[in-house]
């Protein structure tokens, strides 16, 4: 088959599949082309231990050092944020409400280190639950799913209300955490009409739990709301959900 007829087939595929996410060989270069430009060069972070935060990807945004809350507000009304900081974390201070991110962001790599309260205390839902809602919307649970039992859709590490983790790769109450989350946001047409859904991968604790899922809409409780078009970029917010879950070394690379 000629080149044109195996552009024009693959355009076709992708016209008919518009939610599919795969990347495509680029015909503009030969193969082992050495014209080809190089990608950037990021020099890598190193691992993050129980008594310290690794540091961050040279490229990535650092949205908590463990220190500077400046980047945060309260996600109600933009107000300074309210949870407190001590000693290389922020803890969620209850009832204060979720906080939000003051920058907005769509598809990105996101790092967020957790620590559920510990001793724990309550069951179920009531017990360590906070949430990462990625463009404010879609939630990535966080509760301690550590010998305690929930609904499936409802334990750390779940797609909220939507796909429960592959597995439980929780650890016990006041070991920190990790999330590692790769999304890729929602993308509407001029219309309003829904042009390729929402993907989602995230390893919990260097283990993988959601492998390239499709939320169905945003985050709802009992509900599963469809697609409402919006802005491919929104702030990311963390969840009050009147448990002091504290979080640490947060950053984000956005990916274009
Ligand atoms: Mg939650």
């Amino acid at each position: 088959m000629k080149t044109s007829h195996v552009s024009l087939l693959v355009g076709m595929m992708f016209a008919a599949s518009p939610s599919l996410l795969l990347a495509q060989v680029d015909p503009k270069w030969e193969i082992h082309d050495r014209n080809r430009p190089n990608p950037p060069v990021v020099t890598p972070g190193t691992a993050s231990t129980q008594d310290a935060p690794g540091k961050p990807p040279s490229d990535a945004i650092v949205l908590f050092d463990g220190k500077d809350m400046s980047q945060w507000v309260q996600k109600k009304d933009g107000s300074p944020a309210k949870w407190k900081v001590e000693n290389g974390y922020f803890e969620v201070a209850p009832k204060t409400g979720d906080l939000r991110t003051k920058e907005s962001f769509g598809d990105c790599q996101l790092h967020v280190e957790f620590r559920e309260p510990d001793p724990p205390k309550g069951e179920d839902q009531d017990r360590g639950n906070s949430g990462v809602f990625l463009m404010g919307l879609y939630e990535i649970q966080v509760l301690d799913s550590y010998n305690s039992k929930t609904y499936a859709d409802g334990q750390a590490s779940a797609v909220y209300g939507q796909y429960p983790p592959l597995v439980n790769a929780s650890r016990a109450p006041g070991q920190w955490q990790t999330y590692d989350i790769i999304w890729h946001g929602p993308r509407f047409d001029a219309s309003g009409k829904l042009t390729r859904p929402a993907h989602v991968t995230v390893f919990q604790n260097g283990v993988l739990t959601q492998d390239n899922v499709e939320p169905t809409g945003p985050t709802g409780h009992h509900v599963r709301p469809p697609y409402e078009a919006g802005p491919d970029k929104l702030p990311l917010a963390l969840q009050d959900h009147n448990h002091p879950v504290r979080y640490r070394n947060i950053w984000i690379r956005e990916l274009n």
